[in-house]
């Protein structure tokens, strides 16, 4: 029988069909794809950035990897082979110690990351890999990326630091610094380590948010293993006279852009020179009782007020603390550990000042910026001391009595007999009696139309350059 051949124009045709069929479900594939790539885009938290989880087991291992993705080779390409090393040194290592592992245990290796918003383009992407492979103890190793998603690329350190010697060996020493009056970790410090961790800048370990510069370094890398891994936090202002311009203008934008879940906040509201402005001022806490219910009543009336904290509670309570900066209050140092500034030498009371605002910072990631002294105590070398620290001293021309009385209804009468606008209100946010006494004493104070300011904002109505003490608003109105 004779073979039926297709002309040659039929296979041909037939043939473009099938590409074109194909062609075009493959756009309609990469259309949906592409559809579902803006919705997942719209539910990330971080807009340009998805994560990934990636894991996977074998008998021998169990691997868990979270990986942000830019959807842009010049970030994800350096980020992704930092991956793949630590995964390939890990399957080394199993490889090499396989007669450990298999029936009762295996290795592991997680790859966690941390990623914080810097403002509206500029991400840091802090990786923690932990690493367990058999050895006396796990490894951890920090890898931090600062990725620019409008610009596409990964920042240097040198992206963000003025250029030259100087302003590096003076980062170098404000870590050194830093690092030395971390009281758990000081002791462990080994110096020639450190130097030769810091020596080049272009290989350090540092992330950046919107408060602070951070240093990181790996167990080992500059202290004993004991101190773990260290991390040198710098507040962003201290290191201003070493930042670009360009990233100090960058980061005040973010600094404008600040969420905060009161409409009040102390950098965006606008006085009048001539308002009834009082500042009600709440000393020796943060507690854990009384502080909260304080901070409800004031945000049941958008009052903001200031709370001299002292070290020692900040570091006790540091998610009151927060809580308190969070709803657009301002805090200031009340000192470490409440001792008489006045009866103490400088080195004393500069160390009494020196440890409450580290504390604090570290508690709430802000220095405070005001310093209320323990009883008012004050004389020419809290002055000095004072004005070496670069905070004002804040006294008060309306006493509560609260710590007295501890009654609501004598804490309302002398506050409403006194009262005065431009006054600054001494009370305690350790006494129930106060927070019992708050809700009707804003009630009544706002019916006098008073409204509630930080000590800052008062201040901030007259020329308030020099160190005080105050004890209100300078000029009367
Ligand atoms: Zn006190």
């Amino acid at each position: 029988m004779k073979r039926l051949r297709w002309p040659a124009w039929v296979v041909l045709t037939l043939f473009f069909l099938v590409v074109l069929i194909g062609f075009n479900q493959f756009t309609e594939n990469g259309t949906y794809a592409k559809d579902e790539k803006v919705e997942t885009k719209k539910l990330s938290k971080y807009p340009g950035l998805q994560l990934e989880t990636r894991t996977s087991e074998t008998k021998n291992y169990t691997l868990a990897i979270s990986l942000p993705i830019a959807g842009d080779q010049e970030i994800d390409k350096p980020i992704q082979h930092w991956i793949k090393t630590q995964k390939e040194e890990f399957i080394a290592e199993v490889k090499a110690n396989k007669k450990l592992f298999g029936k009762q245990k295996r290795a592991n290796l997680t790859i966690k990351v941390e990623t914080n918003k810097v403002n509206d383009r500029i991400y840091s992407l802090v990786f923690s890999s932990y690493r367990y492979t058999g050895g006396k103890d796990r490894q951890e190793i920090i890898k931090p990326f600062i990725v620019d998603i409008a610009q596409k690329r990964i920042l240097k350190v040198t992206d963000i630091l003025k250029d030259g010697k100087e302003s590096v060996d003076e980062i170098r020493s404000i870590v050194k610094k830093q690092l030395n009056g971390q009281e758990d970790v000081a002791f462990y410090i080994m110096d020639d380590l450190l130097d030769e961790a810091l020596k080049d800048h272009h290989q350090w370990k540092w992330s950046i948010s919107k408060q602070s510069f951070v240093l990181y370094f790996d167990k080992h890398e500059a202290a004993a293993g004991s101190a773990g891994s260290l991390k040198a936090i710098i507040p962003l202002e201290q290191l201003r006279p070493y930042l670009k311009e360009d990233i100090i203008k960058e980061l005040k934008i973010s600094e404008q852009s600040k969420e905060r879940p009161i409409e009040q906040n102390p950098e965006q509201i606008k006085l009048e020179p001539n308002g009834k402005y009082i500042a009600l001022t709440f000393d020796d806490g943060p507690n854990a009782t009384s502080t909260p219910r304080i901070l409800n009543a004031l945000e049941a009336h958008h009052a903001v007020a200031t709370f001299f904290m002292l070290g020692s509670q900040a570091e006790y309570y540091p998610a009151v603390a927060q809580q308190v900066l969070k709803k657009g209050h301002e805090i200031g140092s009340h000192t470490e550990s409440h001792r008489d500034l006045s009866t103490l030498k400088e080195i004393q009371i500069q160390q009494e000042l020196g440890e409450a605002s580290r504390k604090i910072e570290g508690a709430t990631g802000k220095k405070p910026t005001l310093l209320r002294p323990p009883y008012g105590a004050c004389n020419d070398k809290v002055v000095k001391e004072a004005k070496r620290n670069g905070t004002p001293i804040i006294l008060w021309s309306v006493d509560s009595l609260d710590w007295k009385s501890r009654n609501a209804k004598a804490v309302n009468d002398v506050i409403l007999r006194n009262i005065k606008p431009g006054a600054i209100v001494l009370m305690h946010d350790i006494h129930l009696s106060t927070a019992e006494a708050l809700p009707s004493l804003l009630t009544a104070l706002e019916k006098q139309g008073y409204q509630f300011v930080t000590v800052s904002q008062l201040l901030s109505l007259d020329d308030h350059s020099d160190i005080g003490p105050y004890y209100k608003r300078k000029n009367n109105i």
